[in-house]
């Protein structure tokens, strides 16, 4: 079985395919990705559904994990410490969907 390298865009070493960082200067490689996760649209379904981003990223444990977070929020909302958990759930959502998006495109280099 060959094996499948590209040229580091920094150093142009020879490396592998599926390397992220380089091992010869350590510089990130950043190039076209084969089934990349779109970051916003990850963001958009977390700013609606909580955990759907985090679905929609391949994270479904994760997804659920914020979606039950959130239904649980709801329901201490009757208790006023319910509101700014709820608020932090939902933005933590957002922004873990949208980070790992780009983490999952990283990876796909
Ligand atoms: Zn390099």
């Amino acid at each position: 079985m060959e094996k499948e390298t590209k040229y580091c865009h920094n150093c142009s070493t020879e490396i592998d395919k599926r390397a992220v960082i380089c091992p010869s200067c350590g510089v990130q490689q950043v190039g076209v990705t084969l089934s990349s996760k779109n970051e916003g649209l990850a963001a958009v379904l977390s700013f609606f559904i909580t955990g759907a981003g985090q679905i929609y990223n391949g994270r479904i444990g994760k997804g659920i994990l914020f979606f039950i977070a959130m239904v649980i929020s709801w329901f201490l909302c009757s208790i006023v410490i319910g509101v700014p958990m709820l608020i932090i759930i939902w933005i933590c959502g957002i922004f873990d969907a949208y980070n790992e998006a780009k983490k999952i495109n990283a990876q796909l280099i």
